[in-house]
């Protein structure tokens, strides 16, 4: 309830808006009654009463365009105004879908207006606030990507890349990052930079995201034998399975990750998640209870993109974290940005502090290999080492792997 100040209050009788006045606030109506009229040939015609709770005067602010209809005190009234600005700013903020909508049903109110009042064919004296613009036309194309994305995991279309991790250190192999690449039909193969996101916003992920885990747990003994008999790898290789808000938000998620491995016989060893810190803040507490329960498992936690968002530093060290990804940001400005240089330093040291080993993304030279290791960083990963590849190449990489090549130095890109 607002303060009785901010009540603007009416007598009946009293106009409140006239057609065609620009609308500078929309009105719930604490008490009292209000009438929404048209006039037409000297005549009223009454469109609607509305009574307390109900708000009026909204569609002119929303399609920012002149009133639609005049409105009356059909009996005393205290009205709470609320003003375009604050208006816009939630109907920015919102899903560019739900606008979309939004615009579309106050277009339709318009033209049935224009019907009431003889206009018929001409419902749209000025184009409609919803004609297509670049705005609407981008959230049609989200809505088109998420019913071919759907399409996409029924028909096989999604495919699991993967990447090889190494050991700074002694230029073993140490595991992969699976990464999903889609197979368009018409477009060929789509990054996930284009539709994670989408996955994201329409709840698919989940489904990917068992779909991914799935794939690799089917694929890991074989990947895992092939590097034991290459000789290449530091131990047990342990893949990596990029996981989302979505996933987290479910109290259950440890328990079908485990189904999951059990069913194709991966050990929960073998799998890491990688989880960014901006979901991890999103809800601390309940994620943090979902990480547990994957750990007590047996599966790691990996922290993606670290250094990127915001993380607090009393999170880290109260989740269950085993590894800590340094994102690639960092270590390509390595040695040409002090700053970074120093980032990099001080995420290691505090790595060091927490007993957890850390990663280093995006390694793409010999030079960045060599410091990250003499900077004690763990592992790493990146082109240098070889580029996300599909399951029979990631396989010949395991069985292939020879450490002097990946060595602080010697391995060149991989192709691909
Ligand atoms: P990410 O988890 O940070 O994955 C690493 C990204 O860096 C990958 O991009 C990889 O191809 C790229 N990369 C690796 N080494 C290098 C390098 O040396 N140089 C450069 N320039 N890039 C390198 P990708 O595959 O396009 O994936 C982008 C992002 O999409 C991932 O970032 C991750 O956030 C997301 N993603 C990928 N697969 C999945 C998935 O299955 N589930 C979820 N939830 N997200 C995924
Ligand atoms: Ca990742
Ligand atoms: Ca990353």
């Amino acid at each position: 309830m607002g303060h009785p100040d901010d009540l603007l209050l009416l007598p009946a009788g009293a106009l409140l808006f006239r057609e065609g006045e620009t609308g500078d606030a929309a009105y719930q109506i604490v008490r009292g009654t209000i009438e929404i009229f048209l006039e037409q040939d000297g005549a009223e015609v009454v469109l609607a009463r509305r009574g307390a709770g109900e708000i009026i005067g909204e569609m002119a602010i929303i399609d920012r365009r002149p009133r639609s209809a005049s409105a009356r005190v059909a009996a005393d009234c205290a009205l709470t105004p609320i003003t375009a600005a604050q208006i816009e700013r939630r109907i920015a903020a919102t899903d560019p879908i739900l606008r979309m909508c939004l615009g579309i049903v106050i277009d339709h109110c318009r033209e049935t207006l224009a019907l009431v009042r003889g206009e018929g064919g001409q419902a749209h004296p000025s184009a409609p606030a919803s004609a297509p613009g670049p705005a609407f036309q981008a959230a049609v194309d989200v809505l088109r990507l998420e019913r071919e994305l759907t399409r996409a995991l029924q028909q096989g279309q999604l495919a699991v890349f993967l990447q090889p991790l190494v050991s700074l250190a002694s230029g073993r192999l140490t595991g992969f990052e699976a990464l999903m690449r889609w197979h368009h039909p018409e477009h060929g193969l789509i990054l996930p930079g284009r539709f994670i996101g989408v996955a994201e916003a329409s709840g698919l992920i989940t489904r990917m995201t068992e779909w991914c885990l799935g794939e690799v747990a089917r694929a890991y003994a074989a990947l895992d034998t092939a590097a034991r008999l290459g000789g290449g790898a530091e131990g047990p290789l342990v893949v990596s399975v990029n996981v989302s808000g979505h996933d987290l938000s479910q109290p259950a998620f440890a328990a079908r990750v485990e189904g999951i491995l059990a069913e194709a016989g991966m050990p929960p060893e073998g799998l890491s998640l990688e989880i960014t810190e901006s979901i991890l803040m999103r809800d601390p507490a309940g994620a943090g209870a979902v990480l547990d329960a994957c750990r007590r498992r047996g599966i790691g936690i990996a922290i993606d993109d670290f250094g990127t968002g915001y993380s607090s530093l009393s999170h880290l060290s109260t989740l269950p974290i085993s590894t800590l990804k340094i994102d690639r940001a960092f270590v390509q400005a390595l040695g040409s940005d002090a700053k970074s240089t120093r980032i990099v330093g001080t995420i290691l040291r505090l790595a060091r502090d927490l007993g957890i080993p850390a990663v280093a993304e995006g390694i793409e030279t010999a030079p960045q290999a060599t410091q990250l290791a003499a900077l004690g960083c763990a592992c790493g990963q990146g082109f240098l080492f070889g580029r996300p590849a599909p399951l029979l190449t990631a396989l010949q990489v395991a069985r292939d792997w020879r450490p002097a090549d990946a060595g602080p130095g010697a391995r060149r890109a991989a192709a691909g």
